[in-house]
């Protein structure tokens, strides 16, 4: 590498060419289990020109490039599995337009999501998709992952606000893949190929994306349940009964006791509640919102629900939120973990979380489930705890194959939103046949002929 960084600093500031080993371990880990692949060297470049020429660079040269949004991946997506250059979104972080007539705004990778959100709602638009990790992660990771969110229920995910992308290619090439217009029927959709595409077909340097008004009003409230699956079955009532929430979330007991402890809130559940639900509405009209909670709580009723918290202020449902959005580092904070993003078809959930228990029991572990109840994407976290590493690496495995089965049996899949990266790739096959995983390692080989960009993930 010694020989590259001369051309590194040709183009870049000092500061952005980082080779130092305790440096570059910012660059070696995300947030997926405790993998750590520390890179050669990582840059962090301020201009999509200056992407563009390193890329063209380390392509020439046969340089791994492994692009990096904020390291909240869950599935070891940034991860630079063979060493090389990593690129990061850091300093490619401005909001470059936020456009009021048009409802569009276009911005760098390395803007903050939740920078953005409030950036819109000071201009009273809405950028619905909401990680939990959206404190923290970048708009780039979010395109790349396709992510999705509490509010993706009501609003979709990441997909359904991007209209255009700015991608360099793995030779250092420059394109734009679609245009800024809300219908495109203009050629196969290269925006929606790279959206969801981890980073394995060019690096994003500009992102645009519509935009919703502002809803002004919503409702939040909190329900008990005394068994796991019963509250899965309330979720489909609700949506069934003709309402549409801006949120609904489930968690397990473990994960809300876990994550009112590690952010300090105390909420006052029964002994007995072994689930809840976070619903929210939202919208413009309060009235029709507080109709919208009545018939909820009916439904509710009908399904066995024991109690029903009501957030009466914006610190009460600050602090409902922030059990929910804690929760991955709660159960992280508890014990390393491997965090499977099962998704099914929604009337399917109450089979996929007891056949879960049922599995982890047969292999040995221990899970806390949580999720987007809403969605039919209910994230499993098999604890490692004291399980030795033969039992992590090999035994657990059989486990989540046989979870991820189920899944397919029930008309799902093994990723909601958090993508196959380094470590769901081995299951690729239970959900797609030879045939399918050509189509798009060929669909690779045409952006990335030399295997450069990202490798080692998805295939
Ligand atoms: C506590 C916690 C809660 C979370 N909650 C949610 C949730 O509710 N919903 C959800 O969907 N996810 C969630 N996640 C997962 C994670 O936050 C998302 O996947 C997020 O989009 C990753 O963004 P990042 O900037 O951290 O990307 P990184 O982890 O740095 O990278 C993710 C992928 O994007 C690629 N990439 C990054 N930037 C670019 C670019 N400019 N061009 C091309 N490829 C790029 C990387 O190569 C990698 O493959 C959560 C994670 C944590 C830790």
């Amino acid at each position: 590498m010694e020989q590259h960084i001369g051309f590194f600093n040709s183009i870049l500031r000092a500061n952005a060419v980082i080779i130092e080993h305790e440096a570059l371990k910012d660059y070696a880990k995300d947030c997926t289990e405790d993998l750590e692949y520390i890179p050669q060297v990582a840059l962090l470049p301020s201009t999509a020109e200056q992407v563009s020429k390193i890329m063209a660079y380390c392509y020439e040269h046969n340089l791994p490039v492994t692009p990096r949004g904020a390291g909240t991946g869950l599935s070891g997506g940034a991860l630079p599995v063979n060493g090389g250059v990593v690129i990061s979104c850091k300093n490619l972080n401005q909001i470059l337009d936020i456009n009021t007539d048009a409802f569009q705004a276009t911005v760098e990778p390395g803007v903050i999501n939740e920078v953005f959100q409030n950036a819109c709602k000071e201009k009273g638009l809405f950028y619905p998709p909401d990680p939990a990790s959206k404190g923290s992660c970048f708009m780039g990771g979010n395109l790349a992952e396709n992510s999705g969110g509490p509010k993706a229920v009501k609003y979709g995910t990441t997909k359904d606000y991007v209209l255009n992308l700015e991608v360099v290619l793995p030779n250092g090439e420059m394109i734009w893949t679609g245009a800024n217009v809300l219908k495109n029927a203009t050629g196969y959709n290269l925006t929606q190929l790279v959206c969801g595409s981890e980073g394995t077909l060019g690096f994003i340097t500009k992102i645009v994306v519509r935009l919703l008004p502002y809803p002004k009003e919503n409702l939040l409230l909190l329900a008990s349940f005394n068994d796991i699956a019963t509250p899965c079955r309330a979720v489909n009532a609700i949506l069934k009964a003709g309402i549409t929430p801006s949120g609904l979330e489930y968690m397990e007991r473990n994960a809300v006791d876990w994550s009112m402890r590690f952010a300090d809130i105390s909420l006052d559940l029964a002994a007995e509640t072994e689930a809840i639900l976070l619903v929210e509405v939202d919208g413009n009209n309060l009235e029709t919102l507080y109709q919208d909670v009545e018939q909820i709580n009916g439904i509710l009723e009908e399904y066995d629900c024991s109690n029903v918290f009501f957030a009466e202020s914006d610190l009460e449902k600050e602090r409902l939120w922030k059990v929910r959005r804690v929760c991955g580092e709660a159960v992280h904070s508890h014990s390393i973990y491997k965090e499977e993003d099962t998704v099914v078809p929604r009337n399917h959930l109450p089979e996929l979380l007891t056949s879960v228990k049922a599995i982890g029991k047969q292999f040995g572990f221990e899970s806390v489930c949580y999720g987007h109840a809403g969605d039919g994407n209910l994230h499993v976290n098999i604890l490692k705890g004291e399980m030795d590493d033969e039992a992590w690496n090999k035994t657990v495995k059989l486990g989540i194959r046989e979870i991820f089965e189920v899944c397919k049996n029930l008309g799902g899949t093994i990723s909601g939103e958090h993508g196959i990266g380094l470590v769901q790739r081995e299951y690729m096959d239970v959900v797609f046949s030879v045939t399918q995983l050509e189509l798009m390692r060929s669909i690779k080989k045409v952006f990335d002929p030399k295997g450069l960009m990202n490798p080692g993930k998805i295939f």
